[in-house]
């Protein structure tokens, strides 16, 4: 009879956050597998837990599960926990998930803190639809690929970013997404908890020098409903901006932004135009 995996949230600032039932279950394993094991021990000393840790983390993870997945299979209850908030949520241990779970592993959720819903839910976006992207790849490439695939989208999105590298982020954002409402909710539970909240421009103005933890709601895309009235002709701002040497891709990307519209309705307004004064 093989043992259980318990995924096991964390705090992500306050110490409060934890559980009782956390407590509970990282006191009755037989091991608790975690990202840092100097982070987690600190955490345990609080709440007074003595179980053995192991280390699981990115660098580790194909030794180490084969290692924890053999604990578990002789029949050791494991919790997997990361440095904050939940694991497998922009942390390791869904790796570990899918190991257990191809070996006919039990697996049980104890939830608690969670970064990216708890900046949601005081966003004032729309939480009715949300993606949760979490953090952009690191190549400029890759970024652009998931920044133009989510232009489009009308729900809430959700990212995580580190502190240096929040502006340029958020002038990417504007780039492809217009400039749009988000909010940044940053150092969430945290003494310097804040929400910055407004159009992209506003927020950058607001944010000093970007220390701590954050998170960026984006409102999604409403050109459909809410069409700014268009009191210049698009099409001119299109032709300046190839005329100043942007590519055609992103020029129309830019235009629709700017002026709230459909990226398609830009297009077939350029291909129109194009076939006119070929
Ligand atoms: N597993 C975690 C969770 O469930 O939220 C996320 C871990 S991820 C490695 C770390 C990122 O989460 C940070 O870079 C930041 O974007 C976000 N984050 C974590 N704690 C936060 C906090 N207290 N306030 C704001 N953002 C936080």
């Amino acid at each position: 009879m093989s043992g259980t995996l318990y995924l096991c949230a964390t705090p992500i600032g306050n110490l409060d956050d934890m559980t009782f039932r956390a407590v509970k279950i990282l006191r009755g394993v037989d091991l608790i597998a975690a990202e840092d094991t100097r982070h987690t021990r600190k955490l345990l000393t609080h709440f007074d837990i003595h179980t053995p840790l192991i280390r699981y983390d990115e660098f580790s993870k194909v030794q180490q599960g084969e290692k924890i997945l053999q604990e578990l299979l002789s029949g050791k209850n494991i919790a997997c926990v990361s440095d904050a908030g939940l694991p497998a949520i922009s942390d390791p241990g869904a790796d570990l998930v899918k190991l257990a779970i191809n070996s006919g592993v039990k697996i049980c959720p104890i939830p608690g803190a969670n970064a990216a819903l708890s900046a949601l839910i005081c966003s004032g976006l729309s939480t009715e639809k949300f993606s949760f992207i979490g953090f952009l790849p690191n190549s400029k490439k890759n970024r652009r690929e998931v920044l133009e695939k989510f232009s489009d989208r009308e729900e809430s999105l959700i990212f995580y970013e580190a502190p240096h590298r929040l502006k340029k982020t958020l002038s990417e954002l504007k780039e492809f997404f217009g400039d749009r409402n988000i909010v940044l909710a940053r150092e969430l539970t945290k003494i310097h908890e804040e929400f910055l909240r407004g159009k992209i421009s506003e927020v950058e103005k607001n944010l000093s020098e970007p220390k701590g933890e954050f998170v960026i709601v984006v409102e999604g895309n409403k050109s459909d409903g809410e069409k700014k009235p268009v009191e210049e002709n698009f099409l001119d701002v299109y032709k300046n901006l190839i005329a100043a040497g942007i590519d055609k891709k992103s020029a129309i990307r830019q235009t629709a932004n700017n002026f709230n519209l459909n990226r398609r309705e830009v297009y077939k307004a350029v291909v129109e135009f194009e076939e006119k004064n070929f």
